[in-house]
């Protein structure tokens, strides 16, 4: 509703009509330069419509100038030039949007246009002086960061809002250049940094557009040039890397320890280093090939001087290509060996331009030569003499070198391989077994292996050695055998005479072991012999004691007894000794029967009472176990016990006492005698056990006895599978411990006992073992 009508001046013109700072009305024309939509424009203020048109370059809402050229852009981004009336109609105002007639940037700047849609620069156009982007194809706004890649977040802005680093950057002096001068300006390499593309370098071209005398846009023609900059700049390192390594080049040329120098066509030096100017030329004199021999002689091997002609530098300029040449060379009387190299340099077209020349001082390397030469002398005199015979082959089996103790062994070693001198013999082992070609320790080297005395059979028509070889291959750096060095000893001898010495001391032993059976079976017979006389006699003396007991008188009872006392230990001696020579023989018999172990130690230990009493010493037996069924040998275990008995009673004086006890322990039954008698020196306590170990003091002298039961104690015990051990100590007595496996015998294992002694029962054998003890 409107209280006054619009003045009919405003038809046909875009214009928008506020009230209130409102937008109420926006004619059709100003919607169609805009091409916003009217609803769009409408009831928004009049600053947003500013903001929305991007109304530049600076507008002062209150004084809005007339006659000023600003800029608005369409909805499309295009850019167009205006005026703006502002009209105030009382409460209401009409802003008047008047198109500059040419307003359009496209026809004005056809061919910057053209440049724009091909798109294949950046092409970009600025208001000036103000600075703010009225135009950008694709390819100037892709060179940006985002978001200010597109044209909606640049379009009507300032440079430096979107253009990184502009404010008091050498590019913004650019711009302020180009607006002093009026003058375009061709930006070469410009290094630009941007997040997303790193640093980028380009060519820009800035062209300023005048009307009346006054800059009013810039033209900014953009074209990416990093490549072709990374490109050039790849180039200059390279040719840097060149230009340094011709210097490193140079520098080594000139420390390298030959002499080097280089001539051009015309004899020049161009070149001398170091080591060339020291020791050949003199820099200062010497300018060309004929200045050398003015001082310096060169000769060849045989001692002839050089003509100019003749030196390796010149004929080298003349195409020659020359290798270690010998030189004797010799300068202010001083003589010495060179080896020479000299090469020519063709230029592009093959033309020698100059000659590269090289000198080695051979004189140390000469005295080296010779000092190799003289060990190797050494060591050939060395192996030529040594008594084995060396062999040293290349790995094709050709011989490289023989001593003399090779060439006497195998007269023909030298024409021929080495297949061909094995092929000749056949070799065995040590056991008569044949080689294979495998075995050969020369195969097992060429193979890499290390062999070392190896003994071999060596079996050749007419003659049989033993040899000792020792095979070592040599490598190369690349770990590949290249010769082999055999050594062949010949030890035939070595070998018989061990086996002669082995066959004297095999009959020696032999002799011995059968003298000593021949003793044993001498003792055994004797023993026997002596024993069917002694059971004569014990028969005798017991007829006289039952038969004619009273009609004895007591001197000729004492005489009886000495003479029954004295057959026991007799009897007693020869036992043991039968059975000694029995156990050494390892004829032992056990004859196993089950029996209770405590009932048989007690029934001993009972037999023996009257001897302990007599002599005034108590004995004692206790048994852990009530009862215990073990397979033994009764017999055999009488003998060891009245044994173990009859010396406790022996050293122990009156007054002390005996104990015999028994217990089990895990699998074995321990029976202990324990005395407290005289006791065993430490050092004797491995004798006892040792036949006819008898310990040498007084005490022991007094008891007689042969040194034997002790010994056959231990063999006994260890026939019947168990051990014996002592505890002694001087003068507080002695335990002996035995020790049985408690095994119980299966039924079908029993056997009955037969007894080997004159008389079985357990008081007969006390009498006997007890012999030695008066009754
Ligand atoms: P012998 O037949 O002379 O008795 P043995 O072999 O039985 O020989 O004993 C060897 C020696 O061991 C004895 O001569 C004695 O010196 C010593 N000997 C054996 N038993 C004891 C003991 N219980 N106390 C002290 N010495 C002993």
């Amino acid at each position: 509703m409107y209280i006054e009508s619009l003045p009919s001046s405003l038809e046909n013109r875009p214009f928008i009509l506020i009230k209130d700072e409102s937008v109420i009305e926006v004619s059709r024309q100003f919607s169609q330069m805009t091409e916003f939509n009217i609803e769009v424009l409408m009831s928004s203020s009049i600053h947003d419509i500013f903001r929305l048109l991007r109304v530049g370059p600076h507008v002062d809402m209150n004084d809005i100038d007339e006659q000023k050229v600003y800029f608005l852009f369409t909805k499309s981004l295009q850019v167009r030039f205006i005026n703006i009336k502002v009209l105030q109609l009382f409460n209401r105002k009409v802003y008047i949007f008047c198109e500059k007639p040419n307003s359009n940037l496209d026809a004005k700047l056809p061919v910057v246009n053209a440049l724009y849609l091909d798109n294949s620069q950046g092409i970009a156009i600025y208001s000036m002086p103000d600075m703010r982007l009225l135009k950008a194809n694709d390819k100037y706004l892709g060179f940006n960061d985002k978001p200010f890649d597109v044209k909606e977040n640049c379009i009507g802005r300032h440079i430096s809002e979107f253009a990184e680093g502009f404010k008091g950057s050498n590019y913004e002096e650019i711009w302020k250049t180009v607006l002093k001068t009026g003058k375009p300006y061709i930006l070469e390499e410009f290094e630009y940094k941007t997040l997303r593309r790193g640093t980028t370098y380009w060519k820009q071209s800035f062209v300023p557009v005048s009307e009346d005398n006054e800059i009013i846009y810039c033209v900014l023609m953009t074209t990416e040039i990093t490549e072709s900059v990374l490109k050039r700049r790849r180039l200059e390192e390279q040719v840097n890397m060149i230009k340094h390594q011709n210097k490193e080049l140079e520098a080594v040329i000139e420390n390298m320890s030959d002499a080097v120098f280089i001539v051009d066509k015309d004899n020049r030096f161009v070149l001398m280093n170091q080591e060339a100017r020291n020791n050949y030329f003199d820099a200062d004199t010497t300018k060309t090939l004929n200045d050398v021999l003015a001082f310096i002689k060169l000769m060849d091997a045989d001692g002839k001087q050089l003509k100019l002609e003749e030196m390796p530098s010149y004929r080298a300029l003349k195409g020659e290509k020359i290798t270690n040449v010998r030189l004797n060379t010799e300068r202010f009387g001083k003589q010495w060996v060179t080896d020479t190299n000299a090469s020519p340099i063709y230029d592009d077209n093959g033309e020698i331009i100059m000659a590269v020349v090289s000198i080695r001082d051979m004189s140390k390397f000469i005295e080296k030569e010779k000092i190799i030469e003289q060990q190797k002398e050494l060591l050939e005199t060395i192996i030529e003499s040594m008594n084995d015979a060396i062999m040293v082959y290349d790995k094709d089996g050709i011989p490289a070198i023989l001593n003399a103790e090779a060439r006497r062994m195998y007269p023909q070693i030298a024409s021929t391989t080495l297949n061909g001198i094995e092929g000749e013999y056949e070799f065995f082992d040590l056991e008569g077994n044949p080689f294979t070609a495998e075995d050969f320790g020369t195969t097992r080297a060429l193979k890499g292996e290390n062999v070392r005395n190896a003994r071999v059979v060596m079996k050749g028509i007419d003659s049989l050695h033993i040899l000792e070889i020792n095979v070592t291959p040599i490598f190369n750096n690349d770990k590949v055998v290249t010769s082999i060095v055999v050594t062949h000893r010949d030890i035939t001898e070595k070998i018989m005479q061990q086996g002669h010495l082995l066959e004297v001391e095999r009959e020696k032993s032999e002799a011995m072991e059968k003298a000593i059976e021949i003793k044993d079976e001498f003792l055994s017979v004797i023993s026997h012999e002596f024993r069917t006389p002694l059971s004569v006699i014990s028969t005798a003396v017991q007829a006289i004691n039952l038969l004619c007991a009273n009609d004895l008188t007591d001197r000729l009872k004492r005489y009886i007894n000495i003479i029954r006392q004295n057959t026991f230990r007799q009897l007693r001696l020869v036992n043991n000794l039968l059975d000694i020579t029995r156990a050494d023989a390892g004829r032992i018999k056990i004859y196993k029967t089950n029996r209770d172990i405590v009932f048989l130690t007690r029934s001993i230990v009972d037999s023996v009472h009257t001897y302990a009493f007599q002599k005034g010493v108590r004995l004692t037996f206790a048994s852990r176990v009530g009862e215990k069924i073990i397979g033994i040998d009764e017999e055999k275990y009488e003998r060891i016990l009245l044994n173990l008995l009859s010396n406790a009673i022996k050293f122990t004086p009156a007054g002390n006492f005996i104990e015999v006890k028994l217990r089990q322990v895990k699998k074995d039954i321990y029976i202990e005698v324990k005395d407290k008698g005289i006791g065993i020196p430490e050092d004797k306590i491995d004798l006892i056990f040792e036949r006819f170990g008898q310990v040498d003091s007084s005490l022991s002298r007094q008891a007689e006895g042969a040194g034997i039961g002790l010994s056959l104690v231990k063999r006994l015990i260890e026939a019947l599978g168990g051990s014996i051990s002592v505890k002694s100590k001087i003068g507080k007595g002695s335990t002996f411990t035995i020790k049985l496996p408690k095994d119980k015998l299966q039924q079908a294992e029993e056997e009955s006992a037969v007894t080997d002694s004159l008389d079985n029962h357990l008081v007969q054998v006390t009498k006997v073992e007890f012999s030695d003890i008066y009754l």
